[in-house]
Formats: structure tokens, sequence, C-alpha cells
């Protein structure tokens, strides 16, 4: 590490920048992780919910401060208002606090030997000779000052700011985005289900949740179509806006209209197609950041994570080789396209291929289709559950039939 500062810099101490930096420092590598944030984790953006089939594979044992409840199953609700209630190892999770999750993930990076240093914002690359050598970084909104790295990573999140410094498409169209907003409200009576309400009425293009909680509350939100937010149509709402949707949802909710608000924020989450390119030279984009995030309900936590372990892997063999060209650094993005990556493409094309299909068919789809064929059609496996629905009504082939090509 002669003339450097560390081995690799990490922008944001997200899920994501904290996973790679962890396996990172596990590996040898001197590694700083810089957020803008005063206090990681905060403020809270997030629904918080968390599955735990998403996260056996990476063996963490979530202490309880970090969680505020377990999940035991979903409960998804139709327009007119037929539920499926689906409880199996594949519904269960977390509803985390992710004040305490997202510190924590980021102690057992410091464990390892990682740096980290909150309310410092990356603000742009240094380069030398044309190639990426460290960033510009203000601590307490001061001068920005440098830092040199052979190896920057952009955990950025949806910002990703710096990642479009360096070159890549970190941009996201309104059509690809959800824009969104939640409350946590109390008291709500809840049995531990996640609850998703689907219908154009309630949230174009997107769904309400209500994810318990502890000590009986609730994360309510609400993500719609960033494309139909604004004043422009979506569906039957003229001038979509998440938050008058989700005031609306709430006063013709029995147990929520009279429940009180502890904490509300607006957001957006990426629904589309991950960016085109991941890596350049001395240059990685991990997490939300690089949109690794599921494009049917925006969740992204779990694949920051398993994301970041990931390119912590290659980069620890870019280091020992001391090669951190965009040849040697591709193997990340390799391994995602071939991994979690073709899950998310399908994800991709039925969230498109739903956006095809109104209310009426919505609810014919719900009369159907059992929690077994919810676990298939999220799993990918598209053909029985279509061939199911379109035997009652054939006129959906049209649009089903892009799943089953
Ligand atoms: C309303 C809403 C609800 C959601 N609900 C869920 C959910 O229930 N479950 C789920 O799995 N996902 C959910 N998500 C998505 C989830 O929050 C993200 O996918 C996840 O946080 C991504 O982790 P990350 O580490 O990639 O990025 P982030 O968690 O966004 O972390 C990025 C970090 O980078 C820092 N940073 C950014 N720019 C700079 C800079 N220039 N310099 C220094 N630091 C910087 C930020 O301060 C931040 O700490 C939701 C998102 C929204 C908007």
């Amino acid at each position: 590490m002669a003339d450097y500062d560390y081995d690799v810099i990490i922008i944001g101490g997200g899920p994501a920048g904290a996973s790679m930096a962890r396996i990172a420092a596990q590996n040898g590598m001197g590694v700083m992780i810089y957020d803008k944030r005063k206090e990681l984790g905060e403020p809270v953006r997030c629904g918080e919910g968390l599955g735990e089939r998403e996260v056996l594979s990476q063996r963490m044992d979530i202490p309880k401060q970090c969680f505020s409840t377990e999940i035991l199953g979903a409960k998804v609700i139709a327009p007119n208002g037929k539920s499926i209630v689906w409880k199996d190892k594949d519904t269960r999770g977390w509803v985390l606090e992710r004040k305490m999750f997202d510190k924590w993930l980021v102690e057992l990076a410091v464990e390892k030997g990682a740096k980290v240093k909150t309310y410092s914002r990356v603000t742009d690359l240094v380069k030398k000779d044309g190639k990426i050598d460290g960033v510009m970084v203000s601590q307490w909104g001061n001068e920005p000052f440098e830092v040199r790295a052979p190896l920057v990573v952009s955990a950025e999140g949806m910002e990703s700011i710096v990642a479009r410094k360096a070159g890549l498409r970190a941009m996201s169209t309104l059509y690809d985005v959800d824009t969104c907003y939640q409350y946590e409200m109390k008291p709500y009576d809840h049995e531990n289900l996640i609850e998703l309400y689907f219908g154009t009425d309630i949230a174009p293009r997107g769904y309400v949740w209500i994810f318990p909680k502890a000590a009986k509350k609730a994360n309510v939100g609400i993500g719609i179509g960033g494309h139909l937010t604004n004043g422009k149509k979506g569906g039957n709402v003229e001038g979509a806006d998440p938050k008058v949707l989700m005031d609306r949802f709430i006063e013709g909710h029995p147990q929520l209209k009279d429940s009180s608000v502890l904490e509300d924020f607006g957001g957006v989450i990426s629904v589309g197609a991950p960016i085109e390119s991941f890596v350049k030279d001395g240059f990685m984009c991990i997490g939300t950041a690089a949109r690794q995030v599921d494009p049917i309900h925006g969740g992204g936590i779990a694949l920051a994570m398993e994301t970041g372990i990931m390119a912590a892997g290659v980069a620890a063999k870019a280091h020992s080789a001391k090669d951190y060209s965009e040849k040697m650094l591709k193997e990340y993005e390799g391994m995602w396209r071939a991994g979690p990556g073709k899950k998310m493409a399908k994800r991709l094309l039925l969230r498109k291929v739903m956006e095809e299909v109104n209310d009426d068919d919505l609810n014919h789809i719900f009369n159907t289709i059992t929690d077994a064929d919810l676990q298939k059609i999220m799993d990918g496996n598209f053909a029985g559950p279509v061939a199911k629905v379109v035997a009652g009504r054939p006129q959906l082939l049209r649009v089903l039939k892009a799943l089953i090509a």
C-alpha cells in the first residue's frame, strides 16, 4: 500500500458498503468507509422488511436489538378485498430496526479491521493519468481533501452521484422507479404478517404495505410508478400523489383510521433493471447504487448485502494480484448477472407484464391462484400458475404469454 492511504475506499455505510467492508477487511485489505450521514442508519428511508431465506445463505444471526419483530408470513390483498395468506419458510423474516441494523453491520466490518468515518461526504473522484486513484472527501462540511486508494467503491444507494462521475450510467427513469411514502403508526393490532394491498385506485403500478412492528406498531407505506406521480393520470387516479393516496387508504382502513403517526418520510426506489455495467478500472458499484433491487417489491437490503460480499471476494483477488483493472473486476459483474441477476430479470419481466393487467383481471388472478402458486411465481416458475389463470380467462393469454415464451 506504499503510496496509498487505503487499499479500498467505500462510499456509503449502508448494507452494501458495510458487507463489502467486512469481507474485504477479513481478507487483509485496508478499508475505509465514508458515509455522509452524521449517524449510520439515520434517518430511516425503508419499510425495513427482510426475508429470512434471503439472509440464511449469508449465515448471519441478526441480534435482537436489530429487529423490531419477526414476520410469520405474508397476506396479499386483491383490489376486491380477497386475500391470500402465505406462510412458509419463504415468507418468514424480520421487520428490522434499520437504525440499529445498519450500525451493527458496520460494527462487524470494524471488528474485522475496517475504518469508518461518518459526516464525511465524498464529493469527487481523484484521477491520476486518467485513472481513478482516490476520492475527495468533505468532513463536517469543510473544504474537501484528497484520500488515495487503488480501488474506489460506490455503495451510495439511489443517489449514485460518484458512480456517475466514474462514467457509469447510474441513472433511473421515472418509469423505472417507485415513489414512496411511509408512516410508522400506532396502535396496530397485527398478526405478524406483512400485508400487501393491490389495486389501481389504491396504488397505481405499485402497492400499499403494512409491515408489523413490536409494541402494536406498523410501517404503513405506499409505492407507485414514478411516471404516474405529480399530476399525471395513473389508472383511475387523477394526479397520483403517494401521500394523498396513502392518507386515503388509511382513512378507509378500519384500524388505521384511528391510529397515530409517529414518523413519516418520502423516498424513491428503483424497480427497473440494474445499470449496464458495474465496474471500471479501479472502480466498482454495488447494491442499490447499481440498481440491484427487486423490481417486484423494491426490496434491496438482502441484495445489497449479497452483492457487497460478492464484490469483496473479487476485490480481494484484485488486491492479491495488484491488478484493479476493469477486466479483473469484471468477474464480480459476471457472478452477479449469472446469480441474483437472473432471478431479478425474471421479476422485471413479471413487473412489466403485471402493468398490463387491470383490476378485474387481478381479482381473477387472486381468485385462481394459491399461496403455493405465489411461491412459484416469485421463483420465476410461471408456467403452472399462468396455465391456471388463462384456463379461466383465455383473453389474458395475450398479456401473460410473455411469461412463458
Ligand atoms: C420507501 C422505501 C421502502 C423500502 N423498503 C424496503 C424493505 O422493506 N425491504 C428492503 O429490502 N428494501 C427496502 N427498500 C430499499 C432499501 O432501503 C435499499 O435497497 C437498501 O438500503 C440498499 O442498501 P445500500 O447499502 O445499497 O444503500 P443505502 O442503504 O441507501 O446506503 C447508502 C449509503 O451511502 C451514503 N452516501 C451516499 N452518497 C454518499 C457520498 N457521496 N459520500 C458518502 N456517503 C454517501 C448514504 O448516506 C447511505 O448511508 C426501501 C426503499 C424505500 C425508498
